[in-house]
């Protein structure tokens, strides 16, 4: 349900975004016919049995691949250690250059793949492991080989570790209403207002491709926040890439706050977020 909605507080596709994603859909021959420009972020679900070529293209005459498919949009990916771990361990590449690049002996092609990957996992191969209504049946070996299927690397590269524990009936009958997603979009796009002010630049945009002068730069720690990270880091063995990481969520918490200094409780939740980093 999360993923479906997230396209929903996302900022509207720009319209130079708009022609680049019907550019690859055209290409690849899925575009449909009664739309000659693609207005809304893209959603792409793949079964956990792609292919490594339909997952990030290829082919003798090269095809873009779901993570181009995803581009300026989302790749959701449900069940995700059933997914083989070599095509996992593909995404690395594109989740990091925000492209691929598909070689053949007389040239290569070049697709974007700027995607929000979305990744869901049961907590144990039975799914019941931490439930407070049934018993989980898995050995802890199980578990463990289970777990392993996510590599520490691939895990490093994902922002936001949520656990979604089992919501209780009445709550989810409950007519009390959460944040609707139209406010939650305008947050999101006052949080990118305040990004594009900060950066004042063309190349540089989101919180998230600040570099490590950029977040010396902005994401300046009062001694309070400083502590509360140095004893994340020691305490969870965290790895420098999950340091910047969680320097780059807190800034962008809050952004999301309105908050120009980053404030511990901004830092307690980016650190929350890393919850994966110490089971696997
Ligand atoms: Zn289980």
């Amino acid at each position: 349900m999360l993923s479906r909605r997230l396209p929903t507080i996302l900022p509207p596709l720009t319209l130079e975004e708009s022609l680049e994603t019907t550019r690859i859909y055209s290409a690849a021959g899925k575009l449909p016919m009664d739309t000659p420009l693609l207005a809304t972020r893209p959603v792409r679900t793949p079964h956990h049995t792609a292919s490594a070529p339909a997952m990030v293209g290829g082919g003798t005459i090269p095809q873009a691949g779901e993570v181009s498919l995803a581009n300026n949009g989302i790749l959701f990916l449900d069940e995700f250690p059933e997914f083989m771990r070599s095509i996992l361990e593909t995404l690395r590449q594109p989740l990091e250059d925000r492209q691929v690049t598909i070689s053949r002996s007389h040239s290569s092609v070049c697709f974007p793949a700027d995607f929000l990957l979305v990744a869901a996992m049961n907590p144990c191969p039975c799914g019941y492991f931490n439930d407070p209504n049934k018993t989980c049946k898995c050995h802890p070996q199980q578990i463990d080989r289970y777990l392993s299927r996510i590599s520490g690397p691939l895990i490093d590269r994902i922002d936001l570790h949520i656990e979604v524990p089992v919501v209780p009936y009445r709550e989810l009958r409950s007519s009390q209403d959460g944040t609707s997603s139209t406010d939650m979009r305008q947050k999101v796009l006052d949080a990118r207002a305040r990004q594009r002010r900060r950066f004042d630049s063309k190349k540089l945009m989101l919180n998230n491709q600040m570099t490590g002068r950029e977040i010396r730069k902005h994401c300046v720690l009062d001694a309070d926040c400083e502590g509360l990270l140095r004893q994340a880091m020691t305490q969870l063995g965290l790895s420098a890439r999950a340091h910047d990481k969680i320097l780059r969520v807190s800034r962008t918490i809050a952004d999301l706050d309105a908050s120009e200094p980053i404030q511990p409780q901004h830092i307690t939740e980016a650190i929350h977020y890393r919850k994966l980093d110490r089971q696997l």
